[in-house]
C-alpha cells in the first residue's frame, strides 16, 4: 500500500482518544498485528489486577509474560526486520505497531515495557552490524522467545559513555578477553544475546570502540545482583576472561560508537508512548472514583480545582497522544535527506514523558489517598511514571540535544514533500541504517508557521502564535550573549523550554488537522500551553545570567489564555464521560 492510501485508510485512528482495552479494536493494523494487540490484551484482562498488583507487589519475574510473548512469538515478529524475516511476511520492524505494543503494556506495567525495551535496545547494535552470523542468531534465538541486553552503562561513568573501563585484549587470534563491569543492564539475567560495549587496550581514542555479544549464560558472565528492587531485572554484571570470537563482535571503531547512539534514537522513543499508557490507565481509573465521591453533598468533580485538573490532565493527554502519534510519521519517512526526527525524537523523550509526570501529579492530588491503595493501578503509575524521563537520556541530556536544532529549526528552512499518516505494513529499514549521528545543526526544518496559521480561528492557538514567534524574535534581537551564557546550561535550559513548547504545538496542529480534531480539545491543549510558555518566560526572567534585553523580552510573552466557559464545560463534559468507561478485570 502507498503511504497516502495509508493515510485515508487510518487517518481517523490517530487522533486524541485515549486507547480502552474493552473497546480497542486495532483498526488499522494489519491481522498479524491486530491479534498480537489483542492478545496482549487478553493476557493481562484474564490474568487480572489482583495477580498484576500480587507479582509487582512480590517483584516477581515476569516468566508468564515471557511465555506468553514466546507462545504468541509477540517479539519475533514485531522485533524481526524484514531483512532477517526469512520470508515470513508478518516480520517488519514497523515503528506504528511498535509503539501500539508500548502504549499497551506501559498501560499494565511499566516492568512488562522494561522487558521489551531492552531488549529492542539489546537488538539495535545486532540489527545494525555487519556480521551477518551474529544477526541470523537474533533471528533464531527471537523465534525461541528470547530476550536481549543492552550492556552501555557503567557504574562509575553514567551519562559518560566515552570512559568505558569493559576491556577488550587481543587474544592473538583475532579475538579478545574481555574484563570490566556493566551497571543498570536490563535482562542482563536472561538475555540470549547482551550487546556490550567497551573498548581495545591496545588502541588509544574512538579507534579502540568495540561492540560484541556476550552471552549471559556463559560461566565467564557473572550475574552480580539485581540493582533495582522490582519485577524487572536490572542486572550488574561482570565479564571474567570473558572470549570474545571475531564472530562475536558487531562493530568496532567509530562504528561502535554510532551504533550505540543510533540505538538509543531507535529505543527512547518508545518511552513517550509508555508513558501515554500510564497516563491512560490511571485517567480511567482517577475518573471513576472521582466522579462517583460525594462530599458535603456534591461530586468531587464539581470543586473547581478538581474540574480544572481533570480538564489539565485530559488536555496534557490529549497532547502527549497527538503529538507522538505525529512524530511516528516523521520517524517512518525518515532518510539521509530527511533527519527532522532527531528532533522529534528527543522531545518524544523529554516532553512526552515529562508531561505525562504532570498528567499523574494532577490526577494523584485529585484522587490523594486512593493512590497509594494497593489494589489500585494508581499506585504503580504514581511510582513508574517518574523514570521514564530519567532514563535513556535525562531531561537535561534531552534538552541539550534539543538546543542544536533551534537555530534550523527558527532559520534554516527547506521545502519537504508533505509527511502523510504513515501506519501502513512497511519495515522501517532505515532506522539501522542512520547513518553519522553529526551535522545537527545543519538539519532544515519545514516552515513551522503556516499549520499554525490554519489554526489561528482557535483563539489559544492564536495567542500562542504571539509567544511562539516570540522565541525567533528573542534570537534576533537578544540571543545568548556572551560565551559564559552560552555555556550556561541552566539559562539555556529554560529556553530550550520554550522553543520545544513551539514544535511540540506544531506537530500536535498537524495531528489535529490529518485527524479533523475537533476545534474545542485543540483549544483547551494550547490553553495550557499559554500558561506553561508563560511560566517558562517568568523562569528565564529569573534566570541568574538573564540580561536586562532578555528579562523584558520574558515579561512581555507572559499572556494568559483566551477564557470560554462554555468550551471548558464542553471539554469537562467528555471527561467525566469516561466515568466507568473501563476498569481491569478482578
Ligand atoms: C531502571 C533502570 C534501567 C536501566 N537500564 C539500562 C540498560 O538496560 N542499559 C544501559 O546501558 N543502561 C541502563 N540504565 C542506565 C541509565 O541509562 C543511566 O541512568 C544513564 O547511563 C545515566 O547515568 P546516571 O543516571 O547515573 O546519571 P549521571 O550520568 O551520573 O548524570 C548526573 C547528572 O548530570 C547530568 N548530565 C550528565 N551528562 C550531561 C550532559 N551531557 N548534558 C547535560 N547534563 C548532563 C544528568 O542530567 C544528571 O542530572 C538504566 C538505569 C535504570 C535506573
Amino acid at each position: 500500500m502507498e503511504p497516502a492510501e495509508a493515510a485515508t485508510e487510518t487517518a481517523a485512528a490517530t487522533g486524541a482518544e485515549l486507547f480502552n482495552p474493552s473497546t480497542y479494536d486495532g483498526a488499522g493494523l494489519d491481522p498479524e498485528s491486530r491479534r498480537i494487540m489483542l492478545a496482549t490484551i487478553e493476557f493481562f484482562e484474564s490474568r487480572g489486577r489482583a495477580e498484576l498488583k500480587r507479582a509487582d507487589h512480590e517483584r516477581e519475574w515476569y516468566s508468564d509474560f515471557l511465555d506468553f510473548v514466546k507462545r504468541e512469538r509477540v517479539f519475533s515478529t514485531l522485533l524481526t526486520p524484514a531483512a532477517e524475516a526469512d520470508g515470513d511476511a508478518d516480520k517488519r520492524w514497523d515503528t506504528a505497531r511498535i509503539c501500539a505494543f508500548n502504549e499497551i503494556t506501559g498501560f499494565y506495567g511499566l516492568a512488562y515495557w522494561y522487558t521489551w525495551q531492552v531488549s529492542i535496545l539489546g537488538l539495535g547494535p545486532i540489527w545494525q552490524s555487519g556480521n551477518e552470523a551474529a544477526r541470523r542468531r537474533a533471528a533464531e534465538l527471537l523465534d525461541d522467545g528470547a530476550i536481549f541486553a543492552f550492556g552501555l552503562s557503567e557504574r562509575e561513568h553514567g551519562a559518560d559513555i566515552y570512559s568505558t573501563d569493559m576491556v577488550l585484549t587481543p587474544d592473538g587470534d583475532g579475538g579478545f578477553t574481555a574484563n570490566g563491569g556493566k551497571y543498570y543492564i536490563g535482562n542482563g539475567n536472561e538475555a540470549g544475546m547482551v550487546s556490550v560495549f567497551g573498548r581495545r587496550a591496545d588502541v588509544e581514542g574512538p579507534d579502540g570502540y568495540v561492540f560484541f555479544a556476550a552471552d549471559s549464560k556463559h560461566e565467564a558472565y557473572e550475574l552480580v545482583q539485581n540493582v533495582v528492587n522490582a519485577q524487572m531485572y536490572v542486572s550488574e554484571f561482570r565479564l571474567n576472561d570473558y572470549p570474545v570470537s571475531e564472530a562475536d563482535v558487531l562493530h568496532t571503531g567509530p562504528a561502535a560508537f554510532e551504533a550505540a547512539l543510533n540505538t538509543v534514537n531507535v529505543g527512547k522513543f518508545n518511552l513517550g508512548f509508555a508513558s501515554i499508557g500510564i497516563c491512560e490507565h490511571a485517567f480511567f481509573e482517577a475518573i471513576t472514583h472521582a466522579h462517583n465521591r460525594v462530599l458535603y453533598g456534591r461530586r468531587v468533580t464539581d470543586f473547581p480545582h478538581v474540574r480544572q485538573g481533570f480538564v489539565d490532565a485530559y488536555s496534557r493527554l490529549a497532547a502527549m497522544k497527538l503529538f507522538g502519534e505525529r512524530a511516528i510519521d516523521y520517524f517512518r519517512c525518515a532518510g539521509p535527506d530527511d533527519r527532522r526526527y532527531l528532533l522529534y525524537n528527543p522531545i518524544t523523550k523529554m516532553k512526552v514523558t515529562t508531561e505525562g509526570e504532570r498528567v499523574i501529579d494532577e490526577l494523584w492530588d485529585i484522587v490523594a489517598a486512593k493512590g497509594f491503595e494497593k489494589d489500585g493501578y494508581f499506585e504503580m503509575a504514581a511510582r513508574d511514571i517518574r523514570g521514564l524521563p530519567k532514563l535513556e537520556g535525562t531531561v537535561h541530556v534531552n534538552m541539550g540535544l534539543v538546543l542544536k536544532f533551534m537555530p534550523g529549526f527558527f532559520f534554516n528552512h527547506a521545502a519537504y514533500d508533505e509527511i502523510p499518516v504513515r501506519r501502513d505494513a512497511a519495515d522501517d529499514e532505515f532506522l539501522f541504517n542512520q547513518g553519522s549521528t553529526r551535522g545537527l545543526s545543519k538539519i532544515q526544518f519545514h516552515d513551522w508557521k503556516p499549520v499554525y496559521e490554519r489554526f489561528a480561528r482557535i483563539p489559544n492557538v492564536a495567542r500562542f502564535m504571539e509567544q511562539a514567534d516570540g522565541v525567533r524574535v528573542l534570537l534576533e534581537t537578544a540571543p545568548p550573549t556572551d560565551e559564559a551564557q552560552r555555556q550556561d546550561l541552566d539559562f539555556l535550559l529554560t529556553l530550550g523550554e520554550l522553543f520545544t513548547l513551539v514544535v511540540y504545538g506544531q506537530l500536535i496542529c498537524e495531528q489535529a488537522e490529518l485527524t479533523g480534531l475537533e476545534d474545542d480539545i485543540v483549544d483547551q491543549v494550547f490553553d495550557t500551553f499559554v500558561r506553561d510558555f508563560s511560566g517558562f518566560a517568568t523562569a528565564l526572567h529569573g534566570k541568574a545570567s538573564a540580561t536586562e534585553a532578555q528579562q523584558a523580552w520574558a515579561l512581555d510573552h507572559v499572556r494568559k489564555p483566551v477564557v470560554d466557559a462554555e468550551r471548558f464545560e464542553r471539554v469537562l463534559a467528555q471527561v467525566t464521560a469516561l466515568d466507568g468507561a473501563y476498569e481491569m478485570r478482578p
